[in-house]
C-alpha cells in the first residue's frame, strides 16, 4: 500500500507548537522594547504588544488544557503508546499515524474535512437513516 506523502500532526502539538510561537513572538518583541528603551513612548509599545503576545498564549495552553480534558485516550495501534485525539480523525502524536474514531472511515485517507460540522452532521444523519431501515 502507497503511503500518503503528507505528514499529519496531532491537533494537541499542533496548537501547542502555535502557543510556543506566540510566547517566543512576546519575549521577541519585549526584546524589542529593551532595544528601544532611548524613547520610551516605543519602548512601552513593544512592552504592551509583548505582554499581549504571552497572556494570549497563556490563553491557548488553558484552551489545550481543557481541549485535552475532552479528547480520547487511546493506545495507538501502529506504535502501542498512548495518545489522545481530538475530534473524528486525528493523528498520533508520537509515530503521526492517522487515527479515526469512524468505524466507517477506517482504511480511507486521512483528511481534514472529516472533523468539520459539516461532515458531521452528515455522518449524523447517515446513521440514524440506517437506524430507522
Ligand atoms: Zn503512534
Amino acid at each position: 500500500m502507497e503511503k500518503p506523502n503528507l505528514v499529519y500532526s496531532s491537533k494537541i502539538n499542533k496548537i501547542r507548537s502555535f502557543a510556543l510561537i506566540l510566547l517566543f513572538v512576546g519575549i521577541l518583541i519585549m526584546y524589542g522594547g529593551i532595544l528601544t528603551k532611548s524613547t520610551p513612548w516605543l519602548m512601552f509599545t513593544f512592552f504592551g504588544i509583548g505582554v499581549l503576545f504571552i497572556i494570549l498564549s497563556t490563553l491557548v495552553y488553558f484552551w489545550i488544557g481543557l481541549l485535552s480534558t475532552r479528547a480520547v485516550p487511546i493506545i495507538c495501534p501502529a506504535c502501542e503508546k498512548p495518545t489522545k485525539m481530538l475530534g473524528i480523525v486525528d493523528a498520533c502524536m508520537h509515530c503521526k499515524q492517522p487515527l479515526t474514531l469512524e468505524k466507517s472511515l477506517e482504511g480511507k485517507e486521512f483528511d481534514e474535512k472529516y472533523n468539520s460540522p459539516a461532515y458531521r452532521r452528515k455522518l449524523k444523519a447517515k446513521k440514524l437513516e440506517e437506524k430507522e431501515e
